[in-house]
């Protein structure tokens, strides 16, 4: 398996612009989570300060004059003061959780909103897919994602408070002298003493996060073999429990063939894998001296604290203040310096997904309204249309030009690749012409508010799906009024199977939310998106390939019924199989994105040079038309 590097570096600069642009977003969108998650992190910086100061006036009491009066005072403010951090500690901490229970939901909803308000023609691209295929994967694997910028900041806020605090807690050790009676330690006072002291102090904090970033920084290059293996096992580790392909699963044996996949030892997770040997070898070491160092030096720290005291520079009391003080000031250090090396190493994954939630959408949006008329006269032309692919070589449509008569049924035929389906989601405008343009009303359909266009529309796509709702809002794409979905249901030959169901219109589709649904088969499931484009009434009705997944009596009764289905709207009806559209007013031949052919059936065979007359012949051989 080849190991893929997780991104390209990015400069600091460039890191912090993500930083702080992500930071915007999460404000923007969590402000509630972005202000709990910094008070948290600002009182947990602080707080530790108040029982360091209160413990420390109680030891110099019982080292010092021992009055039980003052005793009693400081252990009780001691105690007070705990009682008050940790309440309060609690508090924030149930007020953050409560604002990041949504905070996963909103992020997803991000990205759903933003693949509803792109091009279509993007959302279709295999680059988009895959960029937000590699999102999805950093994020349920490694956990990296847009938002982070919240905890890095966080970590940020609260390394300067708790260095700020923490210095001020400590000047008054460099300060304190050690008296003529401390002899040779009087030489601890000495600047080159105290310069060493803040070196050392300041080594001491520094070293673990630069091991740690330099470790952490192996794994950001790795994520590419994280990700990939984190896709095999939630592909093959849970093959078993797929009960889609249970059947085959058993018969075929291919659970352990998916060991290959999953339980190898060139699997990076495996315990003779990848991160494991870099957990035995460079990365532990990394994270070993880290840890290593920080204690070495810590208790160089405490030494040189402890010599000053028995110097007599100060009390008892004041050890236990510095030492403490120091420490938080070491780890506010190093919470800074691991700021920085988070700034780099998270800045990829989180730029990944800001680059997918600022993907231009250049779709232009008018703002026109599509007038509402009871008498469906509504008229689309196609002049000179011509439609290319982004990043495709060929046109998948070509100068078409076709006009549509209100109220009549046309078919559009042709060959797989023909252009068909491109040609009705140009109509609906899921994409928009490269050239020409398409009028609605003689207005060009760009001008429309999109969202009042596609009411001119019912399609029931090729590759339509039907959520495991109710059979009634699925038909009502909502609530719905139960008597016309029963009426849109019949319509479209569903009645029999209705009647079959013990809950008629309230049951569930699927077994997946209710042990009473029911799983239909394609061609029962076909006919319901048929009757939810029938119950949305819109002036078009438009069904792509609508009989695919029909057996031939269901076909047979939706093509009786179509007249009556389609009623006065004007319809499209597409389709590969010609015998299906001899009904139709008007057929359109399409061949390689042109509109090759226009007229009824009868015209169209009669001209034996046609591409129809030759589509017509070829399928005669196989079916008796
Ligand atoms: P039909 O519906 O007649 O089978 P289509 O409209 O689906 O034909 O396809 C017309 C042409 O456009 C074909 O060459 C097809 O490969 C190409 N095409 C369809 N969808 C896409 C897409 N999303 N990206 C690039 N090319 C596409």
């Amino acid at each position: 398996m080849k190991r893929t590097d997780a991104k390209k570096q990015l400069s600091r600069r460039e890191a912090f612009h993500v930083l702080w642009a992500d930071f915007r977003l999460c404000l923007r969108e969590m402000p509630g989570l972005v202000l709990s998650r910094l008070a948290v992190r600002i009182f947990s910086a602080v707080s530790p300060y108040a029982g360091i100061w209160f413990s420390a006036r109680l030891v110099d009491e019982l080292a010092g004059d021992k009055d039980p009066q003052k005793l009693m005072l400081w252990a009780g403010l001691a105690l007070i003061c705990a009682a008050l951090v940790s309440l309060a500690s609690a508090f924030l901490e149930r007020w953050q959780s409560t604002q990041g229970f949504t905070a996963s939901r909103r992020l997803h909803r991000l990205y759903t909103d933003k693949f509803l308000r792109m091009d279509y023609v993007k959302c279709e691209d295999t680059a988009v897919q895959q960029h937000f295929a590699t999102i999805e994967q950093n994020w349920s694997g490694p956990g990296r994602t847009v938002g982070d910028a919240m905890n890095i900041l966080g970590g940020l806020v609260s390394a300067i408070v708790s260095i700020l605090v923490g210095v001020g807690m400590t000047l008054s050790f460099f300060q304190s002298r050690v008296p003529p009676a401390g002899g040779a330690l009087q030489v601890l006072d000495r600047p080159v003493m105290l310069i060493l002291a803040a070196g050392l102090i300041l080594l001491a904090s520094m070293l673990p996060p630069l091991l740690l970033n330099r470790a952490r920084q192996i794994e950001t290059n790795l994520a590419g073999d994280h990700r990939l293996n984190n896709r095999l096992f939630g592909h093959f580790g849970y093959l078993g429990s797929t009960t889609k392909i249970a059947a085959d699963i058993r018969l075929y044996g291919l659970v352990k063939f998916s060991d290959r996949y999953n339980n190898n030892k060139e699997n990076t997770f495996h315990s003779a894998g990848l991160f494991a040997k870099l957990l035995r070898g460079k990365v532990g070491l990394l994270y070993a001296s880290g840890v290593a160092a920080s204690q070495l030096f810590g208790g160089m720290v405490y030494l040189y604290v402890c010599l000053k005291a028995w110097a007599g520079a100060f009390g008892i009391g004041a050890v236990t203040q510095y030492v403490a003080s120091i420490s938080r000031v070491a780890s506010g250090v190093s919470e800074l310096l691991s700021f920085a090396g988070k700034v780099r190493s998270e800045a990829p994954f989180i730029k990944l997904g800001l680059d997918f939630l600022n993907i231009p959408e250049e779709m232009y949006q008018g703002t026109l309204s599509v007038e509402k008329r009871r008498d469906r006269e509504y008229e689309v032309e196609f002049r000179n249309v011509s439609f290319r692919y982004p990043g495709a070589e060929d046109f998948a449509l070509q100068n078409v030009n076709l006009r549509f008569r209100v109220g009549s049924r046309l078919a559009v035929v042709g060959e797989n690749g023909s252009g068909k389906t491109t040609f009705i989601k140009l109509l609906c405008r899921l994409y928009d012409p490269t050239e020409g343009e398409i009028l609605l009303n003689g207005i060009d359909i760009r001008k429309y508010d999109p969202e009042q266009y596609y009411q001119v529309f019912a399609v029931v796509f090729q590759d339509w799906g039907l959520p495991a709702f109710r059979l009634r809002q699925i038909v009502a794409a909502g609530e719905g009024d139960p008597a016309r979905v029963e009426e849109c249901l019949r319509k479209v030959g569903f009645g029999e199977k209705l009647d079959s169901l013990p809950e008629g219109i309230e049951t569930y589709i699927t077994k997946d939310y209710d042990k009473h649904g029911v799983d239909l088969s394609g061609g029962e499931a076909q006919k319901v998106a048929i009757a939810r484009a029938l119950y949305k009434d819109a002036p078009f009705i438009i069904l792509d390939e609508p009989t695919a997944s029909l057996d031939p009596v269901a076909e047979a009764e939706i093509y009786e019924h179509f007249a009556e289905i389609s009623g006065d709207r004007t319809a499209v009806y597409i389709s590969h199989r010609l015998s299906s559209c001899k009904f139709c007013d008007e057929i359109a031949v399409f061949d390689r994105g042109r509109v090759v052919q226009q007229g009824s059936h009868e015209a169209l065979l009669a001209d034996t040079e046609g591409k129809y007359h030759a589509l017509w012949n070829a399928q005669a051989q196989y079916y008796n038309q």
